[in-house]
């Protein structure tokens, strides 16, 4: 995929993680989420917090000074409990400035720098242009865990099928089991986890519903071969 594409689709998923946002009154900030012990106010803080981390990735990528997203695991997961802190306007100024200033970074990193290699939070070691992607998967997956009317369902299609193969590739190079075939029943495409000595689980239906599971959001209308679901490991 170009950089073209990875930009766009973080700029739309931006923008329907803010439309997301506005619709939710402020009386729901302190509901809790479906990620386990955040609130809508964690959650709203930590893409806030995101767009300023990965801006820091981009500005490692013009000056060439490290400037890693988070300090430690520890500070990142602070950082977090004392955003959810902070008042509902507070954090959505947040949220809005963040993603605003990180669009800038974009916009300003000089041609040549794209190529420039920053670390991601996991530790990977990709060039800047991997950013736009970070931070897609973050705003479209998290607009969902708001909770209030996000849908995969509307995802741009070829977003649905970047995240599937994303997610399936690292858990086939980590050799991360199960070992898994995905069959989208509406794609001319097959995604495998090949584990040593392990016959795959064969799982169909649409890429939406198989994009929702591998990314830990539910299960949808989902059929695996020979009965239950397998039990997925975690992605991130
Ligand atoms: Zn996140």
């Amino acid at each position: 995929m170009s950089l073209a594409q990875r930009l766009l689709w973080a700029r739309r998923g931006s923008a329907y993680f803010a439309r997301k946002l506005n619709e939710l009154p402020d009386a729901e900030f302190d509901t809790p989420t479906a990620l386990p012990g955040w609130t809508r106010r964690h959650l709203v803080a930590h893409v806030g917090y995101n767009a300023r981390a990965i801006a820091r990735l981009v500005d490692w990528a013009e000056t060439g000074v490290e400037n890693p997203m988070y300090s430690s695991p520890q500070a990142r997961a602070a950082e977090i409990e004392e955003g959810a802190t902070l008042s509902v306007s507070a954090l959505r100024a947040l949220a809005e400035h963040a993603a605003a200033h990180l669009d800038v970074s974009w916009r300003d990193l000089p041609e040549d720098r794209w190529n420039a290699e920053v670390r991601t939070a996991q530790g990977r070691l990709v060039p800047a242009t991997e950013t736009p992607w970070l931070r897609a998967r973050e705003v479209w997956i998290h607009a969902v865990d708001l909770g209030n009317g996000g849908s995969f369902v509307d995802f741009p299609p070829d977003f649905v099928d970047a995240l599937l193969a994303d997610i399936i590739s690292l858990w086939h190079r980590k050799g991360q089991g199960p070992a898994l075939l995905l069959r989208p029943d509406d794609r001319d495409a097959e995604y495998r986890v090949d584990i040593d000595g392990e016959k795959p689980r064969v799982v169909r239906g649409s890429s939406v519903d198989l994009a929702r599971w591998v990314s830990g959001r539910g299960v949808g209308d989902l059929k695996a071969d020979g009965g239950e679901l397998p039990e997925l490991g975690r992605w991130l």
